[in-house]
């Protein structure tokens, strides 16, 4: 008989090392925004599994074309050309309007590659002497589990009995613009920013800033890097959340629904100037642009192109947000986002309503601590989202 959620979360606490603090829930099937437990029990998932299923859970048309590329070739590696890279490279250029990308598979990865990327830039290009080279990252921040990840994070608990950190690291509060100011040098290779933290709790900087910070940059000659991997991809209602403030960064990081969330890809996309530093034998990895990744991948873009996923999004996060809005609870201390990503910050811990959201057949996941983080996948429908507001009223009112 097949197992049964009691025993597999048991095998899964006695065998696996305790990184994660999971709600108590098995999914043994999805489809959709749909997820289903061992015992046939529905929820809704409200996740997105940290926005790599924008596409829904096993979108029939990435699930087509991961089946195709399975039955020819899978992984050649680097060492030789595959077919799929380049149909990839060119979808992926073109959709960012940059030169050159450069493809990974986890998100950290593609952030290890960003930052390498920005530091030869510094000393190749822009002249920084030997081993001088500064990153500016934003208090908050969230940019994966890596060294370099942990190394750019202001958390703690991320960093704790992992030292020594990469130096080279300037952090500034998020969104504070004198600050930036005053933290570049002549020494400063790059300014990374989320346009949207995710982890920390849906947080949106104010106004303009990211305008003005871009500006700064360009002034100081300092690559401005956005990593989209969790904010990207049509989440926010747009393609890439720098949209909303209409600038285009010198290098964008992306993953999770690049992949969409069948297989795991990642990249850095950005002109030649920037990109080029990286030469033979200087960066690699031996599943990064793996024909499977690179034609799930496609799929994964046109879904999101095909079925104007960013629209969607925009419009139901826009009356999701109307809906919240209703709730009267002073518990509720703000409700923010920009389409389907968002955040509702309580007074209080948020993982005791995650739970009782999940007891009414809701997924959602509490994040930094107060905050109830809704992203569902961008192709759920407004009668499907009525069906979550009703639930959500009933939990939060
Ligand atoms: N950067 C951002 C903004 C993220 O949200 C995440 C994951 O949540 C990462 C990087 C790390 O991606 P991965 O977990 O695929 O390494």
């Amino acid at each position: 008989a097949e197992k049964r959620t009691e025993e597999l979360i048991e095998q899964t606490e006695k065998y696996g090392a305790h990184n994660y603090h999971p709600l108590a829930i098995v999914i043994s099937r999805a489809e959709g925004v749909w997820v289903e437990d061992p015992e046939g029990n529905k929820y809704m998932d409200m996740l997105s599994a940290y926005s790599a299923v924008n596409q829904g859970h096993r979108h029939p048309k990435i699930i087509q074309a991961l089946k195709d590329q399975a039955d020819k070739v899978t992984l050649t590696s680097r060492a030789f050309h595959n077919d799929q890279l380049g149909p990839w490279y060119e979808k992926i250029c073109k959709l960012t309007k940059k030169e050159m990308a450069l493809p990974m598979n986890t998100g950290a990865e593609a952030v290890e590659t960003a930052i390498k990327a920005a530091r030869r830039w510094s000393y190749d290009i822009k002249g920084v002497a030997e081993n001088q080279a500064e990153i500016i990252a934003c208090v908050g921040n969230f940019h994966g589990r890596t060294m370099t990840a942990v190394s750019l994070s202001s958390e703690a608990e991320y960093k704790r009995g992992f030292g020594p950190m990469l130096p080279g690291i300037k952090l500034i509060p998020y969104g504070d613009l004198e600050a930036l100011k005053s933290a570049i040098s002549a020494n400063t290779a790059a300014f990374l920013i989320e346009p949207i933290q995710g982890e920390a709790g849906i947080v949106i900087p104010p106004e303009g800033f990211m305008k003005e910070a871009f500006t700064l940059c360009k002034e100081n000659n300092v690559l401005f890097i956005a990593d989209e991997i969790q904010a990207g991809l049509a989440r926010t209602g747009k393609m890439f959340a720098c949209e909303w403030e209409g600038i285009e960064p010198d290098m964008y990081i992306l993953g999770k629904a690049l992949g969409g969330g069948v297989f795991p890809i990642s990249c850095v996309v950005a002109n030649n100037n920037i990109l080029g530093v990286f030469n033979p034998g200087s960066h690699g990895s031996t599943f990064g642009g793996n024909p499977l990744a690179c034609a799930v991948s496609i799929a994964a873009l046109d879904v999101l192109i095909d079925e104007k996923l960013a629209d969607q999004s925009l419009e139901l996060g826009g009356y999701f947000v109307s809906k919240l809005k209703e709730i009267r609870n002073p518990r509720i201390k703000e409700i923010r986002g920009r389409g389907l990503f968002i955040g509702v910050e309580l007074t209080e811990p948020a993982r005791k309503y995650c739970e009782e959201l999940k007891e009414q057949g809701l997924l959602c996941k509490e994040t930094h601590d107060t905050v109830i983080r809704f992203a569902p996948p961008l192709i759920i429908s407004k009668a499907e989202l009525d069906w979550a507001i009703e639930r959500i009223k009933k939990v939060l009112s």
